[in-house]
């Protein structure tokens, strides 16, 4: 891919949104031949019969446009497995729409429900989609920092309360948490619910990772607590899933008045997408779970591969419960700023990586900690554990 040329941000003729740090790496390690595991984007491919059903799909020419809601039965899947798995009741007709991705579906719960004096509060850091979305609708995105427990983030409800002000119109919650990989607990979450019911917050959450959940804290969606269901939307989606990121969809479930008031917004912005995709992923979504063992299984085998290998070659991974990112202390190596080590790392080791600052939105208390994602194959993991082994020396 080839940098594209600097537009200027929506709103803000005169302020060009800069190349993101994405680009950069994936364009770097495109030119060094360095082994990426900067951006998640899985090397593994998806279970075979969906694979098949698709190109069915297409060939049996369910090729036109969806209903705007999404074909019928993956909205009926999405509200089988709400159900199945967590106990939520949603009506498959009204309280469920279909997007394009995970991504759309928090640009227009964003834009239908903030504008211009209203505050968006998410944790920090964070996935680089919500600044994004905050700013196409002009309000104004705040956070509240995740806690730093020796190796491993936490959500620590005291700097949620105190980054509530008046003008706090959405929660951005987002669990299993990119970057960190951490799992919201039961105790964590019963505190953001409190806040959320107290404050009259309404609640966006981001649980794409739902399904990749590798230590004993289990995915707990916000809306089955006390009060939550009324008040939040709950976005997922097939990419993370079911390995299929190239294919963009996602789904957003929650109260009717709430999911009417995305759909007016989601109708303008792409109308509707993926006919073939949606037959295809409303019988696999049936079956999630039996697919979703099997790929825990290996992305599990991938966190402890280059776990190991980033432990051998002399940096601290952190912990990791979820999702396909390791943050790793790279200061063994003399490195104070992730930034500069991700430059200079594929010249060093010939590995790319993403500094973990790229995703702050505030001050910065571990500018040190880089990401490596892990949902590549297992050589790929190999090599980049042995390149970084070759290349560590205290510098
Ligand atoms: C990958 C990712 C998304 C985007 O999902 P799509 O379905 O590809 O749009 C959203 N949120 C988080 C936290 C992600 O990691």
């Amino acid at each position: 891919m080839t940098a594209q040329p600097q537009q200027p941000a929506p709103g803000s003729e005169s302020s060009p949104i800069p190349t993101s740090i994405f680009t950069e790496m994936t364009e770097l390690a495109r030119r060094t031949g360095a082994v990426n595991l900067g951006q998640g984007v899985p090397e593994l491919d998806g279970p075979e019969q969906l694979l098949r059903d698709v190109a069915d799909a297409v060939l049996a020419g369910h090729n036109q446009y969806p209903p705007a809601y999404g074909l019928p039965e993956l909205r009926q899947a999405v509200a089988a497995h709400q159900r199945r798995r967590y106990g939520l009741a949603l009506d498959p007709d009204g309280e469920v729409l279909v997007t394009t991705g995970a991504t759309e579906a928090l640009a227009a719960a964003l834009l239908a429900l903030t504008g211009p004096g209203d505050e968006v509060l998410t944790l920090d850091p964070c996935y680089d989609a919500y600044p994004a979305g905050a700013r196409l609708s002009g309000a104004t995105l705040t956070t509240a920092p995740l806690a730093m427990d020796g190796d491993s983030f936490s959500l620590d409800p005291d700097a949620l309360r105190a980054a509530v002000t008046p003008r706090t119109r959405v929660l951005l919650l987002n669990t299993p948490h990119n970057p960190t990989g951490a799992v919201f607990t039961l105790a964590e979450l019963t505190a953001v619910a409190e806040l959320c019911v107290e404050r009259d917050l309404t609640v966006i959450t981001d649980e794409v990772y739902e399904h990749l959940v590798y230590d004993d804290t289990p995915h707990i969606p916000l809306a089955t607590l006390p009060g939550m269901r009324e008040r939040t939307l709950t976005v997922s989606s097939a990419g993370k899933t079911f390995n299929v990121t190239g294919w963009k969809v996602g789904w957003i479930s929650g109260p009717a008045h709430l999911v009417a008031a995305v759909t007016s917004v989601k109708q303008f912005l792409t109308y509707a997408s993926g006919t073939p995709y949606q037959a295809a992923l409303a019988r696999a979504l049936d079956g999630v779970e039996d697919w979703a063992a099997g790929l825990r299984a290996t992305l599990r085998g991938n966190r402890e591969l280059l776990s190991t290998g980033l432990t051998t070659a002399g940096l601290r991974p952190w912990r990791a419960e979820a999702g396909y990112f390791l943050q790793a202390d790279v200061r063994p190596w003399g490195f104070d700023d992730g930034h500069r080590f991700c430059r200079e790392l594929p010249g060093i080791a010939g590995v790319v990586a993403i500094p973990t600052s790229a995703f702050r939105q505030g001050p910065d208390p571990a500018p040190w900690l880089v990401r490596f994602s892990f949902c590549r194959r297992p050589e790929s993991l190999s090599r980049a554990a042995d390149r970084l082994t070759a290349a560590a020396r205290p510098r």
